[in-house]
């Protein structure tokens, strides 16, 4: 039996939102939503093939579906992994429109984490229905539901990183960062598409805010998981600098399979679960052989060229896919990385050196410094160049 796999679902692309980075064009959220059946042959599959599985139900908008989808979609994974099983876990990531008591009570019950698609008082340059979710967000807020918040930075909101931190740091809720990729809607618009320059100044502009904050109760991500790195502690980092490939799949509604949650060129497709007999066939798919021998050869690019591949592992094969091309590295991806993770290594090899007074940062540098402390761990090196 394998170890892991995260499998992300979209049960359908359709969504009730019209957001203008989307991945997916206007004409491809169309409704239609993913058969019993294939979930049923889904979750078989990986519960035979894998000791654990955590699964991303994503979209188009998730929501879009009755709360009855989501009671039945998990009975059928208790079927498969056995009632209250370890070996599973379940994420929704949500545009939050459609959040109400009780399906954030059915999440809290089932332990099913939620990932929300937001900007705050940013959201309408990508967005709509912003009081309505900021309502939403409230609510679960006052409930003590716990969730995450996923803004995402366009050309307009670049320079208000630092706001968007200090409007959720308020409300106590978790924030993950990332910028708008030039793929789906903002391959036809790239004016969305925020300049690599600009969003690296303000990201760090807001690290060295958080990293001094004493009010900070949330981790600021992914810097936060950059920092664990820089400091020897080996986390899994983002989405856009994890080694994935052959650990994640993504099913669309039809049953199609895929390396990515976002959206990736049709050459990768690796097959439609209807055809293949174990999770391991799509593995073995031209789709994913012709992703795997790109991403190699960018890869060695990586490793040759670059003092950070051991943190980056030669970042996110579609974001370099729409970027500069499937087998180079130097897209804006690359570039945000080496700058922001590079600060981050440079600030961190200074505390080690210099031995300041940590109470001057907030407490979870100052616990992941003493950790480090306790317990050295290989060198930190700087980055040359
Ligand atoms: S980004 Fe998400 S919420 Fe926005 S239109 Fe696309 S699927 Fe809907
Ligand atoms: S920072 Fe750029 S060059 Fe370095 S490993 Fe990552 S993608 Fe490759």
């Amino acid at each position: 039996m394998k170890e892991h796999i995260s499998v992300v679902i979209k049960p359908t692309l359709a969504c009730d939102l019209d957001c203008r980075h989307c991945y997916h064009t206007p004409a491809e959220r169309v409704p239609g939503t993913v058969s019993s059946d294939k979930l049923d042959r889904l979750f078989r599959m990986v519960a035979e093939e894998y000791e654990s599985a955590w699964f991303i139900w994503h979209g188009g908008e998730p929501l879009t579906l009755p709360l009855r989808f989501y009671k039945d979609a998990l009975a059928l994974q208790e079927r498969h992994f056995g009632k209250g099983s370890h070996r599973v876990g379940n994420t929704i990531q949500t545009n939050g429109t459609a959040i109400d008591r009780r399906f954030a009570d059915f999440c809290r019950d089932k332990k099913v984490n939620l990932g929300i698609s937001f900007e705050g008082p940013f959201n309408d340059a990508l967005r709509q229905e912003t009081d309505r979710v900021d309502r939403n967000l409230s609510y679960l807020s006052r409930k003590e539901h716990v969730f995450s918040v996923n803004p995402t930075v366009s050309a307009a909101t670049v320079s208000k990183q630092r706001e968007m931190y200090r409007h959720f740091r308020d409300r106590g809720i978790d924030v993950c960062f990332s910028p708008v990729l030039p793929m789906g809607c903002a391959a036809e618009d790239r004016s969305l598409v925020p300049d690599a320059d600009e969003y690296i100044a303000e990201s760090i502009r807001m690290f060295d805010e958080w990293l001094f904050d004493e009010e900070a109760e949330i981790p600021l991500i992914p810097h936060y998981l950059y920092l664990l790195n820089a400091l020897g502690e080996r986390v899994e980092s983002d989405c856009a600098h994890s080694s994935c490939l052959g650990k994640w799949l993504c099913m669309h509604p039809d049953g199609s399979l895929y390396p990515c949650a976002k959206r990736c060129p049709e050459e990768f497709l690796m097959g439609n679960l209807d055809d293949i007999g174990r999770i391991g066939d799509a593995f073995a798919s031209e789709g994913f052989r012709r992703i795997l021998a790109g991403t190699v050869a960018r890869r060695e690019k990586c490793r040759s060229e670059c003092d950070l591949y051991e943190y980056c592992t030669g970042e996110c094969s579609i974001n370099a896919c729409y970027e500069c091309g499937l087998e180079s590295n130097g897209g804006d991806s690359c570039r945000i990385f080496r700058e922001v993770f590079g600060h981050i290594l440079g600030v961190c090899e200074g505390i080690l050196r210099d031995r300041p007074d940590l109470s001057v940062y907030n407490k979870y540098v100052r616990d992941a410094v003493v950790g480090r402390l306790v317990n050295p761990l290989a060198e930190v090196t700087v980055p040359r160049g």
